[in-house]
């Protein structure tokens, strides 16, 4: 198994959050009725033309610096043709040869060296409508079933990134999109969930012989909406692969769909791979000349970045970057606690990877919650509290009302009636056996079902075997 290598790129489209769509000034809104944000542009109207959206462009000029893209001085729209009832222009404003963001290195954290994952590039585009489905995928069963398209979504600014074939296991391409993820929310340009949408990636995936120059055959993995699906879809693929080449077969090009729940790689009908775009530059458009002034309006805007951040609290905080977790969840909590993040640094070590917990599932604001109480919390509670934290709609609250027991108006009478019931152990400790204490705390835990503060607990034993 060892002797193959994969071989994965990845192509990510992001949705940018704008006031208003890429060439029309209709309001971005998915929540409202369908068609309810359309126009005479982004329905394709005879005559209507497209004026660029500034704030789009920014942003990607964003993204670009953070990837250490170079930035284009000319950037060309083109005309991507395609017929399709999501698309009522028959074409789609993309960019092609020359995007708003060429080459750049992006860097992911690793232990054990960092990890360059090279940037192909990254261009703006108008997203397609949505085509819903009535009565049925395809909108064919039955015979009476049908497509409705909803047109809100016609137009709006889509940033598309592509990758270098760079990244080497499914483990290590899920921990550049989470990073990447990290970076473009803090960048403030999208949402970029994958849930929602607004966050969507394809995998391209190959493998070859470790040490083979050159690259084999590479097949697409398309539709996964989660990190999880998207490792698990690129790691069947790989398999998949081995397999057939081990078998003195061939892997064809050609693209799958993953079903996350089956595990099931589903091929698309070879009919809508052969695609012939017929690119050509927009006749409508002139070419985006992003001037020095909204490059450095651009840099300024950049915060510092997680990749970075990483590294810098890694150094500060003294911590290893421990294999299989994953940065960018954990890294949101540092960001979200800075009072006290080697706690939350600990608490994500050993609870979160102790217990098989993706941190990306983890709530940041909730767990900095608990880690912020977790000296009054009894030990069970914030036990429990931690391995349910990865939960949907995991709340701290509920946790937080268990607060310990460290009143000592409460604590004295039981730990009188535990000395009491346990005269021997009492007479050992006095006569210094001093390990015995432990069995005192441990009594006083089990009647108070582990609400007691153990230092309070220890304090009071302490003072009143003394006594
Ligand atoms: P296109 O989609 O226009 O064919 P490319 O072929 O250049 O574009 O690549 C698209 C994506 O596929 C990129 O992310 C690239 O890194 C990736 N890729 C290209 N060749 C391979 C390969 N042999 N194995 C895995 N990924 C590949
Ligand atoms: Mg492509
Ligand atoms: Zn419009």
């Amino acid at each position: 198994m060892t002797e193959w290598e994969p071989v994965i790129g990845l192509e990510i489209h992001v949705h940018l959050k704008t006031r208003t769509k890429m060439f029309c000034a209709c309001e971005v809104v998915y929540s409202d009725p369908p068609n309810s944000h359309t126009c005479p542009v982004c329905l394709a109207h005879p005559g209507a033309l497209p004026v660029p959206n500034l704030l789009a462009i920014e942003h990607t000029v964003k993204l670009g610096l953070a990837l250490g893209c170079e930035i284009a001085t000319r950037a060309l729209f083109h005309r991507k043709n395609y017929f399709y009832p999501d698309n009522p222009k028959g074409y789609q404003i993309s960019q092609y040869d020359v995007p708003l963001c060429g080459r750049g290195v992006f860097v992911v954290p690793k232990p054990g060296g960092d990890q360059q994952v090279g940037i192909t590039r990254a261009h703006l585009e108008e997203d397609a409508a949505k085509n819903v489905h009535i009565g049925g995928a395809g909108g064919r069963i039955g015979g009476s079933a049908h497509t409705n398209v909803d047109f809100n979504r016609g137009g709006t600014p889509l940033l598309e990134i592509v990758t270098e074939p760079d990244l080497r296991s499914a483990d290590d391409a899920k921990r550049f999109l989470q990073l990447l993820r990290q970076t473009i929310v803090e960048l403030g340009i999208s949402d970029a969930e994958m849930e929602k949408g607004t966050l969507r990636a394809d995998a391209n995936v190959s493998v070859r012989k470790r040490g083979e120059a050159g690259y084999r055959t590479r097949t697409e993995l398309k539709n996964m909406n989660s990190f999880n699906f998207i490792a698990r879809g690129m790691q069947a693929e790989i398999e998949r692969q081995i397999g057939v080449w081990e078998a003195g077969g061939e892997v064809v090009q050609q693209t799958f769909d993953f079903d996350a729940a089956s595990g099931a790689l589903t091929p698309r009908r070879s009919k809508e791979e052969a695609e012939d775009y017929r690119y050509f530059p927009e006749p409508d458009l002139v070419p985006v000349e992003p001037g020095d002034q909204l490059v450095e309006r651009a840099r300024a805007a950049v915060p510092e970045l997680p990749g970075t951040r990483l590294r810098r609290l890694e150094a500060e905080l003294d911590f290893d970057l421990a294999e299989g977790l994953v940065t960018s969840g954990r890294d949101r909590l540092y960001a979200r606690t800075p009072g006290d993040r080697r706690a939350v640094a600990n608490v994500l070590m050993n609870e979160l990877a102790g217990k098989g917990i993706d941190p990306e599932a983890v709530d940041g604001d909730e767990l900095g919650k608990l880690v912020g109480a977790r000296a009054s919390l009894p030990r069970p509670v914030f036990a429990e509290a931690i391995a349910r934290s990865g939960d949907e709609g995991f709340r701290a609250e509920p946790y937080l009302a268990e607060v310990a027991v460290t009143d000592v108006g409460e604590l004295g009478p039981l730990i009188d009636t535990i000395l009491a019931a346990n005269p021997g152990q009492v007479a050992a400790f006095r006569g210094g056996k001093d390990g015995l204490l432990g069995f005192f705390v441990g009594q006083v835990m089990k009647e108070t079902g582990g609400k007691a503060d153990p230092r309070a607990v220890n304090e009071l034993l302490r003072a009143k075997l003394a006594g």
